[in-house]
C-alpha cells in the first residue's frame, strides 16, 4: 500500500507523541465506523469444513504470544514469563533479531522453561514487504535466525503481510493476520477465529496461519485508552461460545510492571494477569492451552484428516498410489485449501458492501 510506504519512510522523522496523537484521532473515527465488525465480526465464527473439534473435546483453544519490539521489552521478558509460569501458562516470545541485543542466555532460559521462540521480522522498520527484492534479501537472514533459535514461527511487525511471500521462510506457522482489526495499517481481516492453511501454489506445501483474535494491547490501552479488560473478556467469551481459537498477542514493551510508574505508552501488567485469571476461573478444564507451534501441528493433522473424511464421504476410493486419480485428488485438495483460505474475503479495505449497508 502506497500510504504505508510513505508512512514508514517518514515515520522516523515524526515525533512519537505526534504519531500517537494522530493514531488516536483516526482510531476514534474508525471505532464508530466499524462498530458492527469490531471487536466482534459475527461472520468470523463459522468453523471450517470437516471440523472435528479441539483435542480432548475441549471447547476452545487459548494461545498466547508476545512480540518484543524494543530493548525495553526484551529486558522485561523475565517478569512477563514469571506471571505466566505462576499460573501454568506458556507462550511464544517473538524477538526482533537485528533491532536490539537479544541475549542468548535469555533464549536458552525461556526454551528450558517450556516457552517457544519466534522471529518477529528482522529489524522492524516497516519495510520488509516494500518489494520482493527487499523481502528476499531479508528472508535469507530471517531463515538463519529461525535455524539458530530453533524457531518454527514468524510474527510480522505491525501485522504487515504478504502471505505468498512467507512461503520463502522456513516456518510451520505465522502470526501475521487477525480475524478483525480495522485499526491496523493493512486492515484486511481474515474473518475467521480458526487457524487456516496457506497453500504454496499447487504443491502440497505451505504453513498454518494463526490469526490473532483478541485485540492487541497497544491498540486497546495506548490508542483507544481503555481502562479495563472488558473488551478482552467480551471477545474471549464470544470465541469460547463459538469454539474458536482465542489468540492474544501482547507486548512486554507496553506493560507497566511497577504500579504507580506507568509510562505514557504503557498499561498496568495486572490487566494481562487478570485476563489469565479470568480464563482459568471461568473456563476451568474447558480450553486447550497450546503453544502456537503445537497448535499449527495439530491443524496440519486436522487438515489431512478432514480431507480424508471428505474423500470418504464422496465415495472416492483410491487404492493405487501415484496413479492419475491420486494426482487429480491432490489438485482437488489444493483447490479446497484455497477455497477454505479466508484471504480473499476482504473485510475492511475496499469492502464497499459493508460501507453501503451502514449508510
Ligand atoms: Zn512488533
Amino acid at each position: 500500500m502506497l500510504r504505508n510506504r510513505i508512512f514508514y519512510t517518514f515515520k522516523p522523522l515524526i515525533p512519537r507523541s505526534l504519531q500517537i496523537f494522530i493514531r488516536r484521532k483516526i482510531a476514534a473515527r474508525k471505532r464508530e465506523k466499524y462498530a458492527s465488525v469490531w471487536p466482534i465480526d459475527p461472520a468470523s465464527s463459522k468453523a471450517p469444513a470437516g471440523w472435528q473439534g479441539w483435542p480432548d473435546g475441549k471447547k476452545f483453544a487459548v494461545v498466547l504470544s508476545h512480540d518484543v519490539d524494543n530493548q525495553k521489552g526484551h529486558d522485561r521478558v523475565h517478569r512477563l514469563a514469571k506471571i505466566e509460569l505462576e499460573r501454568g501458562f506458556r507462550s511464544s516470545i517473538n524477538f526482533v533479531p537485528e533491532r536490539y541485543k537479544v541475549s542468548p542466555s535469555l533464549l536458552e532460559e525461556l526454551r528450558s522453561k517450556g516457552f517457544q521462540l519466534c522471529v518477529h521480522g528482522l529489524n522492524h522498520d516497516g519495510k520488509l514487504f516494500f518489494s520482493k527484492k527487499i523481502f528476499n534479501q531479508r528472508a535469507v537472514r530471517i531463515n538463519d535466525y529461525l535455524t539458530k533459535w530453533h524457531a518454527e514461527g514468524f510474527t510480522s511487525p505491525s501485522m504487515l503481510h504478504n502471505k505468498d511471500w512467507l512461503h520463502d521462510l522456513k516456518i510451520n506457522h505465522s502470526i501475521s493476520t487477525f480475524d478483525t482489526d480495522p485499526f491496523e495499517p493493512q486492515p484486511d481481516g481474515s474473518r475467521t477465529i480458526f487457524p487456516y492453511w496457506v497453500q504454496n501454489g499447487s504443491k502440497q506445501k505451505g504453513y498454518v496461519e494463526l490469526p490473532y483474535t483478541l485485540p492487541q494491547d497497544h491498540l486497546l490501552y495506548v490508542i483507544l485508552q481503555e481502562k479495563n479488560i472488558n473488551i478482552w473478556k467480551l471477545k474471549l467469551d464470544w470465541i469460547a461460545e463459538h469454539g474458536g481459537m482465542a489468540l492474544l498477542n501482547t507486548h512486554s514493551d507496553y506493560m507497566g510492571f511497577d504500579p504507580g510508574v506507568i509510562g505514557r505508552e504503557e498499561y498496568p501488567v495486572d490487566y494481562y494477569a487478570d485476563l489469565l485469571d479470568y480464563i482459568q476461573n471461568n473456563y476451568k478444564d474447558q480450553y486447550w492451552h497450546a503453544l502456537p507451534r503445537d497448535l499449527a501441528r495439530f491443524w496440519q493433522t486436522h487438515r489431512k484428516s478432514a480431507s480424508d473424511v471428505r474423500r470418504r464421504a464422496s465415495g472416492d476410493r483410491r487404492q493405487v498410489p501415484g496413479d492419475r486419480r491420486q494426482v487429480s485428488d491432490d489438485r482437488r485438495q489444493a483447490i479446497e485449501d484455497r477455497r477454505q483460505a479466508p484471504g480473499n474475503r476482504r473485510q475492511v479495505s475496499g469492502d464497499r458492501r459493508q460501507d453501503q449497508k451502514r449508510q
